[in-house]
């Protein structure tokens, strides 16, 4: 598969990164996974200017404008002749003898082009179970930075038990999952946790809560407890590659019918539908 490391397109396996590079000693960087259907990347724009503002929020320069980066995605897609695929997108602070301050040098770029790893359509039609566990990150999630290992613990702790996905508890409010963003219904209600710093303003979610406003679903974006997920009619999670996904089961807990109710189902209908 193809990759590109700061100028140059070349293979996924290339040994390009140097020892002294700050993403790889501090995870110093900020990145995005971008999703292409038949060929066109979906919502391409708003990971960039998300990207741009997690630099932004890092102190950090972008390396190339979202135009060139629109253009140099383009072209790695062509390149790897890939229609269904998945752009994964990565800037840190350079190349320098390790030391904590900022050095004097230019940012890295690296990306990936790889077919797309998309869920099945039995798993959509069935649901998944997730875990609950403590959300032990910082107070700055709006960032897509590198540094995730909270994120990496709770994901395998939630597989550990047999689940698709960590759903993160915060002070017995319900944050995010460890790579996705996370809702509940009730009475025909979409809730889900407030855009603010404890949480990653999900590209999918931006979306999911337009599509469910123009279709006249009620969305209250408030935080709400883990009682009231697992008091839920329906649950949820969002993200790039996981679409809009049925949660069906809180550790032992059914939710609803234990099935995907009607509101997901209407949801993920019409978010397929934007991708066209
Ligand atoms: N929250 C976290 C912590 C994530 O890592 C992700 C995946 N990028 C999301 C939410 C979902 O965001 P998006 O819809 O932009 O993929």
């Amino acid at each position: 598969t193809l990759a590109f490391f700061n100028g140059e397109f070349l293979p996924t396996d290339s040994l390009v990164i140097p020892i002294d590079e700050r993403g790889h000693q501090f995870g110093d960087g900020v990145y995005e996974v971008i999703k292409i259907y038949d060929g066109t990347p979906f919502l391409m724009r708003e990971h960039l200017v998300r990207l741009e503002n997690s630099a932004k929020a890092i102190r950090l320069e972008m390396p190339y404008s979202i135009e060139r980066f629109e253009e140099l995605i383009q072209e790695g897609l062509t390149r790897a002749q890939l229609r269904d695929a998945q752009v994964y997108v990565q800037i840190t602070r350079g190349i320098a003898t390790r030391l904590h301050s900022f050095p004097d040098v230019p940012p890295s770029t690296s990306m990936t082009f790889r077919p797309s790893k998309s869920l099945t359509e039995e798993t959509f039609n069935t649901g998944i179970k997730v875990a609950l566990l403590e959300d032990e990150r910082w107070y700055n999630c709006y960032i897509k930075s590198l540094n995730l290992l909270p994120n990496i613990l709770a994901k395998q702790a939630a597989a550990d038990r047999g689940c698709f996905e960590a759903v993160l508890v915060r002070d017995g409010y319900i944050t995010e999952g460890s790579s996705t963003n996370t809702y509940a219904v009730k009475d025909g209600v979409v809730y889900t946790h407030p855009a603010n710093k404890r949480i990653l303003n999900g590209i999918t979610r931006a979306a999911v809560l337009q599509v469910a406003q123009e279709s006249g679903i009620e969305v209250r974006e408030e935080a709400f407890t883990s009682e009231f997920l697992l008091a839920a009619d329906e649950a949820f999670l969002t993200s790039t590659t996981a679409e809009v996904l049925a949660i069906t089961h809180v550790d032992d807990t059914v939710i609803g019918t234990g099935t995907p109710g009607p509101v997901v189902r209407q949801l993920h209908a019409k978010f397929r539908k934007l991708i066209g």
